[in-house]
Order: C-alpha cells, then structure tokens, then sequence
C-alpha cells in the first residue's frame, strides 16, 4: 500500500500530543543532567556501536485525520458479508453498553495486569466473574481467567495432560479426528517441538492401540455433530488416560457439560459472547479443570482472601506455579493472556443472565432446525441429525453453492468438495434463513425433528450466582461497569511506571477503528478477496516493523510476546535441522531474563543453560565463555533482553552475538524493551538473528489488564523460510513450519499500531524513543540519592528504564519494596515493578508519555515516603506502626472515629498537599495473598461474605 504525503503533514501534531514533556521542559531536565541538547544525552547514553546509520524508513507521519481516513479506506476494502462459516468463530452482538463502557473506555483497557491487587478489586471482580461463568457452563471446579485462543488452549491442556498423567508420561496423545482443522495442527506443532507422539484417530470408534496419556474431543464437533461422549470418555479412564474437550459455552447452556461426563479438562473460545469476529481475535479462550489440577493449569486465576481489615478481597492466585517465578519449570509460557476480551465475555453473561444465554443459544439452534428441516424435506442429506448450530450438508459441487451463497451475501464454510458447513448465530433472522435456503434451491419448512439427544439435554443449573441475575437494566449495568473501574488504577488516572512493561500513552484515535465493523465483522476464513483491506494493513504494518527492527522479514501471527517467543525458537530449530544440525538444542539464558524466556525454551523443546550476570549487571563474559565452550555442539541460541532487564544498554552486545555466532549458534534478542531502540538501534543489524516485539508495550496496543497483545517476530534474511506465514494470500502455512495461534492471530488490534506507528513517521518514533530515554534519566537522577539506582552505563546514564535498589534501605529500616509499593497507592500512584529482575529492588519505566509535572509527582511521592523511612529509623513510630507497613489505607481505614496509630489520618491519606483535590481510595487495604492460596477460592462469593 502507498501512503500518499501531505506536506501539512510532516511534523505531525500527534507526536506532541504523544510525547508528554514540552520543549522548554526538555531543557529544564536536560540542565538538571547536565546536558546541552537531546542528541548529546542520546549520543551519550546509547552506544555509538550499535547506533543505526539512517532515518527510519518509513513513510511520513500523517495527521489523525489523514490515519483515520486511510484505515476507512482499508476498511472499506474488506467486504462484509453474513457469515455462517463457524469453524469456532462466529458472529455475536456486544452489547452497545459494553462496547461503549468496556472496549472504548480507557479506564478498562488501559489497565495493567492486577499484580498489585488492591488497585484492582475492579477488574479481578470481573475477571472473577468470567472463571464462574466458565465454572459454571463446563461443570467444572476451578477455571482460569482466561488463556490466548483455542487452539493454544487446546494444546496448553494436551501438555497440562502430559504433566499430570505420570502414570502414562510417555504414552501417546490421541485427538479426535472431529477437532477443527486449526487446533490439530496447532497441537501438532507442540507436539513436534516437544517430541511426543499424537494420532489423530475417530474416537467414536473407540480408543486406538497402545499406551495413551490423554485424548483431546470436541463438542460440537468439527462437523457440527453433538457426540455422546461418555462412552469414550469412560474407556480413557479405564484405559488411564486423561480427558480434555474443548467445548462451545453457548451450546454447553443446552447440552450436558464435559464436567459432568468426567473430562478432567475442558477448553475453548468464549468469542460469541459479545467479542467482534476480529479477523480472527482477539478473543479469550478458557480453560477449566477437576478437582486436583488447579496447580497445574497454566493461566492466571483469580482467588478471595482478605485484606488487613477481614474484608473479603481479590488477587493473583497461585503465582508461585507461574513463569515469572518458576521459569523452565513453570507450568507455561503464557504471560500476557486476554483480560479486556474475558471481561467482556463476563459481561455479556452478567447483562444476559442464564436465561437471556439460553435463550439465544436456542435461537440459533432452532434456526439450524429450520435449515436442516428445509433442506431435508428439499432432498438433502446431512453430515449428522444432531447439532447444536452447525449444519453439515452434502452437495454435488460444494464450490458451486459457495459461490452462490456468496453472490446472495453469506459465507458458508467448504468442508470438502462435497460437503458445506452453514453455521448460525446470535445475528442469525429468518430473513437470512429465508435467503440461505434460496441458495440451495429449497422452501421454507417448519422445524422437525433434530432434537439435541435426549442424552445431551443440560439438566443441570448455571449461573445461579446474584451477579448472573440482578442486573437486568441498562441503568443498572453503566453503573455497575462504572462502579467496578471506579475501584482501578488504570493509565487514565495515574502514571502506570513499570519498568518492562513500557504503559505509554494508548491514544484515542488509535484506538479508534478497531470496533469498526468493516475491521471488527470479519471472518478469519472468509475468501481471500474479502479481507483485502485487512492483508493490505497487515503486509503494510509487517513491512513498518520489518524496518524497524532491521531484519528481513515479520510475522504478526504471535499473539502475545511469550508466543512469539516460542515461534522465534521453532524457527531457529528449523534452521538448525535444515542445516543437518538438529543437535543443536541448548538455550543460553542470562539469569536476569524475563522468565517467559526460559519457559518458552522448554516447550520448542530447547534445554536451558542459565548465564550468570557480572557485578555490573552486564552478561558475566567469563560464564558465557565457559557455557559456550561446554555446549559448542549442541548450542541452538542465545536469548538476550536488549537494552538488558536491567535497564542498561549494554556496551559490548555485538560481542556476545559474535561469540555465539561463532560457536553457531543463533541470537534471539527478546525486544520487549524495543521502545528504548526505535529510530536508535536496530537489533537486526547489531546481531540478532529473530525478536519478537511486544505491540502491547512499545506499539500502543493497551494492556487490557492483562491482554490482549500481540508478539510479532522479525527474522534475518536466512529464517524467512521458517516463519509461521505471512500476509500475503491468506496467511497460507509453509510447509514444516508449525503455526502458533489461528491465522492472523490478534489481528483486531493491529490497526492500534499501524495508527501508531502512521501518525508518528519515523522521526516521530525517533522522538519518542529520546524523550523515553530523557524521561527515564531524568527519574533516574532525581532519586538516586534517595534510592540508589542500581545499574547504570556510560556515564552513569541508564537506558528508558531504572532500577531502584531498595535493599539496603530494608536491611536498616525493615522497610521492604513492597511497603513503598502499596504506600504509592495513597498517593494515587500504580506501583512500578517489584522485584523484577532483581529481588528487593522497583523498576521504573516511565515512558516518553508522561509530562513532567506527573513525574515530578512521582518524584515528590518517592521522596516522600523515603522521609517516612527515616521516620522509621529514628523511632518516630516502628515499621509495624508506620504508614508504610500500614498502605495502602482505605476510606474505611481513615474515617474512624478509632483512629489510634502513631501518625495522623492526614498523613494515612494526604502524605502530599495535592491530594486534598484528587484523592483515590483503593477499596480494601493490604491483602493477604499466602493465606488466600492457603484456602483457595476462586469463584464469585456469596453477597453475605461481604456483610459487616
Ligand atoms: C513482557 C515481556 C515478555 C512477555 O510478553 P507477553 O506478551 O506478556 O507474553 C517477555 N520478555 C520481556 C523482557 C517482557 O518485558
């Protein structure tokens, strides 16, 4: 695509409006550290040997105006059409109420992951409430809150079958060969990558030969059919094998749910409750589990415990099991998963109730009944008799009826040559069944029989749970979605500074045309010439980002980082077995990585070798020179974070790529800190060989709370042909390359970036990476003294990012990270990241967004509550009875007539004068996490737990 230039467009007003500090401010940072422009602190801070030689070559910047009408000009190529395709996608309603409040409302989507759970009593409720919905339709105990898409769902759980069958570890995985095309393949990747076995067998004819860890089925199947599954299920279980079905919410309020045939685990899409087709995603996938695994099940879950005062309250439960603690060893590589789309799928149960569900489940079954009848009594036979939406026909020509489906404005889904799916849905109408018969040529009839089998009838309740069913008027739900984020610190209130995670500015237009329905209506598998704006705005982004980074090629299909990750990992394992070198399987990993690095090592079945890090926080040269040495014939790669975790542009990077070049090896430069490289640094041309970037961190796309994101993976020149497809056809698989998510994985959130990345140029983007990096120093300055900045570079200058070395301050005063964490609170501030990488310390990352009176905020509060540590040294009041310890205090806490502690109400809730004008209450204080986990609860609590 040509981006036409406007000379009114080349300084475009969008990146002032991006970029928080104003020129005079700059000046003022720049004397306070010490320097006589930008460049020169830039000059300084990032090393002349990895500075790229050019402008970023891409084209100039446009205006809000001009980005939106280009995207309406690419919308306006994609055609839409009524689409009855299914294949585990399929057309919904968002309530308006929840589009406008939850999809187009910052303070849901700019949220952070609820790490720090008082700031987020909000959306753990609602995330809470998507794990008991998900309960509840599966009938099954315990459901996460939320995983990326069904099939890596479906493959997560195949592996979670793996772990926990000990008995059968080394027996075979057998799916059903009534699965989605998609998912088999995805869990064929996984299983090739790990070296385990699956067959793809008919299961209705019972359980194949041999040693069986677990088998994989699918309700509804692949054709449509509602299979009676207890037969089988039964037979693994004698057989020792365990259960997974993946299985459609909408159709489980109708037919008997896996929990109760004794599947161990159920997985699957909860796309048609109320989240746009998207092209594919984003969408949250579900999984839920017996009895037993909860320890296990990869994902984030959300639990009750209680907060310092016995109020009940939420929080992350079970991290331990997690990446970012347990690493190679954790139970999976997911990291970023699907919040915003779990929240609104929660929503729309919350605003339907159990019988508004039902009664658009049995909507779109009673209008496949009336398509199956006519076209029965009209001469054709069908695939199956029983169904819930999907009605499977066999046609002389399938081509044939397609094509006319398609001229009379609907897709159907090809199956085979003789055989076409018609899938119907919540925005199924008679006037469409009427249309749709018109294609094969057959009238009207009532429906007759194809009746869900009396054995399949749902018996049993769901959604019994008050929140299911008291919110009935829209009066009622605005404020309840209001009350919620009411409760959350989220990006639209407050700096968000965490270092790696980079919460930069998600802009309005930007966010703009994702809802669009020319973008947000399209079917992943519709014909080719349907998507044409949609391919156009994928090969354009993939294209920007190819420049960007420097390598020779992207692929956007990764839907968060750790699974482009994991993509980047197959195709240097695919190099490497091209190249007769299949030996090659041990990952270098430094110690201070990211721990989705390690874990996703595991899964493209790489053996991890963990480098140390150097006094300086740079890569100890001397244990990388041994581990090198030790591994030389089998080293596969090196993962590196470039600038380092540690917030440090590390001098002598090319160095190290040499090094493992050398031993031939590849380099895998995680660039999730690529916002202090765009313009700058290329990690393609200083030695990486792939990166995944994190379009949710450096690219605009917002957190969502924790998801949705996208993880794209550029490669050099000599990986292309190990890259999980590309935009041009229809994202078509290459052979012997394993696909990692559906198609164009996130596809619904590319236009963030693409509006991003237009409306800034490359002098844009170049701006902004300074202005991150300034913004980051000029923290990094102002604290040092009061908390000692722990990694520097050149100059005792860091990169965009700063970690604050609290340890020896909690060596004197007992005050930990996590005191100054909570205590932010009551300065209205998100935390920065705690602990990561380094045990005892916060990391910082500000971004190019913020003004400077919001750091100097920060900078104020900081301050601030390092005099309350020396208030604890000095004996005003000890660290139990300090405002510290005692953060982050609730209104509740404050406004009591009790009030007994050795400091006043006004420092508990006004530490700065500033707050008297703008104050946010968390809604419950301190909360105890060991002791939730210890009594693990994680569905919605009865209203009485929350009594006086
Ligand atoms: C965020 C991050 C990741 C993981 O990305 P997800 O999208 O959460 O999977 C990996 N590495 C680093 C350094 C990160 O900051």
């Amino acid at each position: 695509m040509t981006v036409t230039q406007t000379s009114a467009s080349t300084t475009s007003e969008f990146v002032s409006r991006h970029i928080g500090p104003r020129p005079a401010d700059v000046e003022t940072m720049l004397q306070t550290l010490g320097y006589s422009s930008l460049d020169d602190l830039i000059d300084t801070a990032v090393p002349a040997d990895i500075r790229q030689d050019s402008m970023l070559d891409i084209p100039a910047a446009l205006s809000e105006t001009e980005a939106l009408a280009h995207l309406r000009a690419l919308a306006s190529k994609n055609v839409m059409k009524t689409q009855m395709i299914g294949q585990g996608f399929y057309d919904t309603i968002t309530p308006a109420v929840i589009r406008r409040n939850i999809v187009e409302n910052p303070a849901w989507y700019t949220a952070y992951t609820p790490y720090q759970p008082e700031i987020s009593q909000g959306r753990l409720e609602a995330l809470l409430n998507f794990q008991t919905m998900v309960m509840d339709l599966t009938g099954l105990p315990i459901a996460n809150a939320s995983l990326l898409d069904e099939s890596s769902a479906a493959a997560e759980a195949v592996l979670m079958m793996r772990r926990a069958n000990k008995k059968k570890a080394k027996g075979k995985t057998v799916l059903d060969s009534n699965i989605f095309p998609q998912t088999i393949k995805v869990v064929q990747g996984r299983a090739d990558a790990l070296g385990f076995e699956v067959e793809v067998a008919d299961l209705s004819a019972g359980l194949p030969e041999g040693d069986i860890s677990g088998i994989l089925l699918q309700q509804p199947g692949n054709n449509g059919s509602i299979a009676e599954h207890e037969g089988i299920i039964a037979a693994a279980k004698e057989a020792g094998a365990m259960v997974t079905v993946i299985a459609d919410l909408l159709a489980l309020t109708m037919i008997t749910p896996p929990g109760e045939q004794g599947a161990d685990i159920a997985v699957g899409n909860t796309q048609r409750f109320g989240v746009p087709l998207f092209f594919g995603g984003p969408h949250a996938a579900y999984m839920a589990v017996a009895d037993g695994l909860t320890r296990s099940m990869p994902g984030r879950l959300v639990g009750v415990s209680v907060d310092d005062a016995g109020v009940p309250a939420y929080r992350l439960a079970l991290q331990t099991r997690e990446q970012h603690i347990r690493r190679e060893k954790a139970t999976s590589n997911i990291c970023t998963a699907q919040a915003l789309l779990a929240i609104c799928a929660s929503m729309y149960a919350v605003y339907h109730g159990p019988a508004g569900l039902k009664q658009i489940a049995s909507r779109a079954n009673n209008h496949a009944r009336v398509i199956a009848s006519s076209l029965v009594a009209g001469g054709f036979t069908l695939a199956s008799q029983s169904f819930f939406d999907t009605v499977v026909v066999n046609v002389e020509n399938a081509e044939q009826i397609i094509s006319a489906a398609n001229e009379a404005g609907i897709n159907l889904r090809k199956i085979n040559d003789t055989q076409v799916g018609v899938s119907t849905d919540e925005t199924t109408t008679s006037d469409i069944v009427k249309t749709l018969l018109g294609v094969f040529g057959v009238e009207l009839s009532a429906p007759e029989g194809f009746d869900i089998p009396a054995s399949q009838v749902r018996t049993s309740n769901y959604l019994t749970h008050p929140i299911f069913n008291t919110i009935s008027s829209e009066t009622q739900m605005m404020r309840y979605l209001r009350r919620l984020s009411d409760r959350d610190l989220a990006l639209d209130r407050t700096m968000i500074p965490l270092g790696s995670c980079t919460m930069k500015l998600n802009s309005a237009a930007e966010m703009e045309s994702i809802t669009w329905p020319e973008f947000a209506s399209i079917h992943p598998y519709v014909p080719a010439e349907q998507s044409v704006g949609w391919r156009e705005l994928i090969t354009d982004l993939e294209g920007r980002l190819t420049a960007i980074t420097g390598y020779a090629g992207v692929s956007i299909q990764p839907n968060a980082g750790s699974q482009g990750e994991y993509a980047g990992l197959l195709a240097i394992s695919g190099y490497h077995a091209s190249r007769g070198e299949a030996q090659r399987n041990v990952c270098l990993i430094p110690a201070s990585a990211h721990g989705t690095n390690a874990a996703s090592a595991v899964l493209a079945g790489m053996k991890v070798v963990v480098v140390k890090t150097a006094a300086d926080g740079t890569i100890d040269a001397n244990d990388l020179d041994a581990k090198i040495e030790a591994n030389k014939d089998v080293l596969a790669a090196i993962m590196i974070t470039y600038p380092s975790t540690h917030g440090v542009y590390d001098a002598d990077v090319r160095v190290v790529c040499d090094k493992v070049h050398a031993a031939g090896g590849q380099v895998y430069i995680d660039g999730a800190n690529m916002n202090a490289m765009v313009g700058l640094a290329q990690p393609g041309k200083f030695g990486g060989d792939v990166s995944h970037l994190n379009l949710h961190k450096t690219f605009c796309i917002p957190h969502g709370g924790g998801g949705p994101g996208v993880g794209p993976i550029g490669v050099g020149e000599h990986l292309l042909p190990f890259l999980p497809g590309d935009a041009s056809g229809s994202y078509t698989e290459r052979d012997g390359v394993p696909v990692v998510a559906t198609a164009f994985g996130s596809a619904g959130v590319l236009p963030i970036s693409w509006a991003y990345i237009a409306m800034m140029g490359g002098d844009g983007l170049t701006e902004a990476t300074k202005h991150a990096i300034l913004n980051a120093n000029y923290i990094a300055k102002c604290l040092n003294e009061h908390f000692p900045v722990l990694f520097t570079g050149n100059k005792d200058l860091v990169a965009h990012e700063c970690i604050l070395d609290l340890r020896e301050l909690t060596a004197k005063t007992g005050v930990t990270a996590e005191d100054v964490a909570k205590r932010l609170i009551d300065f209205g501030f998100h935390a920065p990241t705690l602990s990561f990488p380094v045990a005892g310390t916060l990391m910082v990352e500000p971004t190019e967004s913020e003004d400077l009176g919001e750091i100097e905020r920060f900078i104020e509060a900081m301050i601030t509550i390092r005099q309350e540590m020396e208030e604890v040294l000095s004996g005003v009041y000890s660290i139990e009875q300090s405002p510290l310890r005692n953060a982050p205090h609730t209104a509740t806490a404050v406004i009591n007539s009790n009030w007994d502690r050795k400091y006043s109400v006004e420092q508990a809730a006004f530490p700065v004068s500033g707050l008297k004008f703008d104050k946010y209450f968390p809604a419950v204080g301190r909360i105890d996490g060991a002791g939730g986990d210890r009594n693990l609860i994680c569905s919605c609590p009865a209203p009485e737990a929350f009594e006086d």
